[in-house]
């Protein structure tokens, strides 16, 4: 459809850029804000046709013209900068001083422990993390205690649309907000930081703290549906799932014990936008956080993590928890973050080969500009 000024509308080319490119990532940005997109089961999906050319719903999109080199001078310190990981002013091991929680957490219960000081201390009022339902489908859900937060920490390996939570909520009036991102998410978030829209009335300032987590890719919930049929698992029964360093499996828990797939059946579910995506480790969170790597025992490391703290806003928030004695760290053996900084330069190789592979060409690099130096960076061997 075009708008009334001859042009394409902002809603017709997110749908042939983005939706229909299979590089929605279900982040949830241009949701509740635009009453017409909507999230179907784990899609975005489009209601009704608009003809605004100016239309809310590409506004934050991940997947719709990325100037990384202008979020990054913008937002970032330009000392702390980083190619691999973006910005980096503290890097810990660290773990939840809580034993209990670490129990109910997915590694170390970092995240959950750092949420819950955030809105203890009143630094939050609410923090949005991911709630799952019976059949694996997520939400972004609104915790405003202890007992909320808990509940819904560990990982669900399908995809959660954080940012349309945080668009309602932020909408609401009902104070600060903390929210619990992938990088995709953080990515849309970061846009409203550095351009928020003009009518926004102040949404995006409530805003006041992003926990990133590291990843490496979500699974689309009907091809997962159908793997754990095909493994006689009953989704209704998973109580956790964990990708156990170095394994190349997915350990999935249940009332009646572990099974492992591996994962040359779980390839087969990774959503297809997964595939064109660059950051691993959260790049635009006021702190990252992901599984630890040391030593050879996964038994052990599984009750840390990895903390990567990126602004003034998450040098706050995790000083606070060290002097609380909320969190507990430990020094990173040598080498640790060498191998951070190699995997995630791993991930911005591949993804932009298989962009290259997707557009047929250098010059089209679909969401991202070919002049951005981060681009160019690792884009050196990739040849079409
Ligand atoms: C889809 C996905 C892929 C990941 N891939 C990697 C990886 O490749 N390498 C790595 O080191 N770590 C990865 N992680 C991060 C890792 O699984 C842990 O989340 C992280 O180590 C934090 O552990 P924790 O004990 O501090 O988390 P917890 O204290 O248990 O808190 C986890 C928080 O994440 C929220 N959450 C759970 N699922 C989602 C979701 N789908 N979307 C948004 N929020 C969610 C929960 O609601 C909770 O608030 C991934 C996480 C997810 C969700
Ligand atoms: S904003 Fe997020 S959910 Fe909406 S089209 Fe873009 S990637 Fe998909
Ligand atoms: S791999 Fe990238 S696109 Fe996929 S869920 Fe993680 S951050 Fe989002």
């Amino acid at each position: 459809m075009v708008s009334k000024a001859g042009k394409p509308s902002s809603q017709e080319i997110l749908k042939k850029n983005v939706l229909n490119a299979d590089l929605c990532t279900g982040c949830g940005a241009c949701v509740n804000l635009c009453p017409y997109q909507v999230i179907y089961h784990d899609r975005t999906v489009q209601l009704h046709r608009c003809d605004l050319d100016d239309g809310k719903c590409r506004a934050f999109c991940p997947r719709w013209e990325i100037d990384l080199d202008l979020l990054r001078s913008s937002l970032c310190d330009s000392a702390d900068l980083t190619p691999e990981i973006g910005a980096v002013k503290d890097y810990y091991l660290s773990r939840a001083t809580d034993p209990k929680l670490r129990e109910i957490a997915q590694h170390g219960g970092t995240v959950t422990a750092l949420m819950e000081l955030a809105l203890t201390e009143g630094v939050i009022d609410s923090a949005i993390v991911s709630a799952g339902n019976h059949q694996q489908e997520q939400r972004g859900f609104k915790a405003i205690d202890k007992v909320s937060l808990q509940k819904n920490a560990g990982s669900k390996f399908t995809v959660s649309p954080i940012v349309a939570a945080f668009n309602q909520i932020a909408a609401e009036n009902s104070g600060n907000v903390g929210v619990v991102a992938t990088p995709c998410q953080a990515l849309a978030l970061a846009k409203m930081r550095l351009k928020p829209l003009q009518d926004d009335a102040g949404h995006i300032d409530k805003l006041k703290i992003v926990i990133g987590l590291f990843c490496g890719w979500t699974l689309a919930q009907e091809k997962f549906q159908a793997l754990l049929l095909l493994n006689n698992i009953n989704p209704a029964t998973i109580t956790g799932m964990d990708i156990p360093v170095g394994k190349k499996a997915l350990v999935i828990k249940t009332g009646s014990g572990e099974k492992i797939i591996s994962f040359d059946h779980v390839e087969s579910c990774i959503r297809e936008a997964c595939r064109y995506c660059l950051d691993s480790t959260a790049e635009f969170a006021d702190i990252s956080v992901g599984s630890a790597r040391f030593g050879n025992e996964w038994e052990e490391m599984r009750g840390w993590n990895q903390m990567i703290v990126r602004t003034a806003r998450g040098s706050k928030l995790v000083d606070l928890a060290l002097h609380r004695g909320i969190l507990e760290v430990r020094k990173a053996p040598d080498g640790i973050l060498k191998e951070l900084k190699e995997a995630a330069a791993e991930k911005k190789r591949t993804a932009l080969e298989n962009i290259v592979k997707k557009s047929g060409s250098v010059k089209n690099l679909l969401y991202l500009n070919n002049s951005d130096p981060l681009v160019k960076k690792f884009m050196v061997k990739i040849k079409r």
